[in-house]
């Protein structure tokens, strides 16, 4: 045991039920507490993770939905039986609250339920069946049946900023082990201790249901390699991917460059735009001012939904909700980030505004090591749409204020955004008109528009899209949260006059 956390991390991969190690070691740098050392994830390690994971696949595959429904409730227990030292630590790596923490482990489980009772169901086999038809002129129809089947090992890489949520038994894991299919987790380096504490519960429910070891691996990381091995290992047939636009794009270029292309659904961020539409900013903009700020500090501005852009008019009523967001903003203090390099591209990405002639700063600030203080710039729609680096996210408690001449500019701005995880309107009743002009554009750019909300806070559930059109995303048609996001891993087989005796279960 260790003072600082009540957990020591061995420092091991976990390969098909083994605690695995040897050759180089890297280093973690936790937030708080002591350092520890890991086990560099080689490209042996790969290649038995994915070997176990593609044996595991003949028996995990054709498994019982009951089954697998139980497996997934186990490990949420396992998670839950190993709670305060999970949440310690985490608190010591990430730098994140304990009760942050704490809330992402219940989202875990949650998610990790709502997939078994998701299952259970069925409806998500999305189940059809075209009746034979003999006697059909003039040539008979064959019996068609159609089921969802599992697509094979998948490759998932765990999110800096959901150090549980949507990490090793996070939100891509469960989705995966839900359809059946193995998984293999690349660790990620903010997180290493994290991620082998929840390892340790996963492998707890493998043993006690009595699933194939192979069924879930995670391999450290420590070089780029470790990743690169993964996502080109022929035996994966699709990778689950939350980070930066550069790593995702890199990695999702490595999996269209194999002999074999695999799909790759990669979740890297947006700006999220927020349109505060006249009648509201008007009636309310002091107020929608105060919230945008609390949104965008919220987790020291660490979602990938954070509004980091705000739409708003000139005039009086704009100059007040930028009074009140820079004033709410100027009460936020120094936080810690998750890791000293999202600190340091906090700082560049603040750099970049600050030496362009079209912006203007409202709020600046100055944070050192690995801590950010808000910050907050204004430019005009023509600026922005001129100078494409001011729609790039900058990862962090920023905003960025694009002031229109009015509702026609609006929707030119909206037109020029690229895709989006979400967009947002605040709105009163006589901005409807002003809404339904915007609402075909943003529903071009965006997997998910609200209303009079802020985009932060993702709900786990049956209608949720966490996902977006390019650059947001790297598969337009996919979400990463909720249960539509099983159908990533899965693939529809169509069963042509097949006797019932070999029909998959899930048919006959
Ligand atoms: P990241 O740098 O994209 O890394 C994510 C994962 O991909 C890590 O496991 C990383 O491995 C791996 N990876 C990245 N580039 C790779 C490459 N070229 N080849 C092989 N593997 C690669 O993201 P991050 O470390 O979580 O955070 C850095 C930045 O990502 C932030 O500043 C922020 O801009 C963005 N971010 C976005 C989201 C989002 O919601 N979409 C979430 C978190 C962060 P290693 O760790 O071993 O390098």
């Amino acid at each position: 045991m260790d003072g600082a956390t009540g957990f020591t991390p061995h420092g091991k991969h976990l390969i098909a039920g083994d605690w695995v190690a040897g050759g180089e070691t890297f280093s973690s740098e936790p937030a708080s507490g002591t350092p520890h050392e890991y086990s560099v994830g080689e490209p042996k390690h790969v290649d038995a993770a994915c070997e176990a994971a593609e044996e595991a696949f003949w028996t995990y595959g054709w498994t019982s939905r009951e089954d697998r429904a139980a497996f997934l409730e186990a490990i949420a227990d396992e998670i839950e039986a190993r709670g305060d030292r999970i949440t310690e630590i985490g608190t010591a790596e990430t730098g994140l609250p304990a009760a942050r923490l704490q809330g992402e482990r219940g989202r875990t489980t949650g998610q990790l339920r709502l997939f078994a009772s998701h299952i259970r169901d069925g409806g998500y086999l999305d189940r059809r069946h075209d009746a034979a038809l003999p006697d059909r002129e003039p040539l008979p129809r064959p019996d068609l049946k159609l089921v969802q089947r599992p697509i094979g090992p998948v490759a998932v890489f765990g999110a800096s900023n959901f150090p549980l949520a949507f990490s090793t038994a996070g939100g891509d894991t469960a989705a995966a082990l839900a359809a059946g299919c193995p998984v293999v987790v690349k660790g990620h380096g903010a997180h290493p201790g994290t991620g082998e504490i929840v390892a340790e519960a996963i492998l707890a429910a493998i043993e006690s249901c009595g699933m194939p070891r192979g069924v879930f691996s995670l391999v450290q990381g420590g070089t780029l390699e470790t990743g690169q091995r993964l996502v080109t290992h022929p035996l994966i047939k699709a990778v689950g991917f939350t980070g930066s636009f550069k790593g995702g794009k890199a990695l999702f270029d490595l999996c269209m460059q194999r002999d074999e292309p695999i799909p790759f659904f990669g979740e890297m961020g947006s700006v999220n735009p927020m349109f505060v539409l006249p009648e509201a900013a008007k009636a309310r903009g002091g107020e929608i001012g105060k919230g945008w700020a609390g949104s965008l500090t919220m987790g020291v501005g660490q979602f990938c939904t954070n509004p980091g852009i705000a739409v708003v008019e000139r005039g009086e009523a704009g100059d007040a909700f930028v009074a009140a967001a820079k004033e709410a903003l100027g009460e936020v203090s120094a936080q810690t980030m998750l890791t000293d390099g999202i600190a340091e591209a906090y700082r560049s990405g603040k750099e970049r505004f600050g030496t362009r002639n079209a912006v203007r700063e409202v709020l600046g600030t100055e944070s050192e090591g690995r801590t950010a203080s808000p910050n907050l710039y204004e430019t005009d729609a023509d600026a922005y749409l001129q100078d494409h680096a001011l729609g790039e996210e900058v990862f962090g408690p920023f905003g960025l204020v694009v002031r229109v001449d009015g509702p026609e500019q609006m929707e030119t701005l909206a037109r020029g955004f690229e895709g989006q995880l979400t967009a947002t309107l605040q709105m009163d009743e006589g901005d409807t008109e002003t809404g339904r002009r915007l609402m075909p554009v943003l529903e071009r750019k965006a997997g998910r528009i609200l209303v009079n909300g802020f985009p932060t806070g993702v709900e786990v559930a049956d209608a949720m899209v966490h996902g977006g059109p390019y650059p947001a995303t790297t598969n337009f048609g996919a979400t990463s949260v909720g249960t539509l996001s099983i159908r990533r891993f899965l693939r529809p087989v169509c069963y042509q006059n097949l006797p019932d005796a070999l029909l998959p279960v899930d048919l006959a």
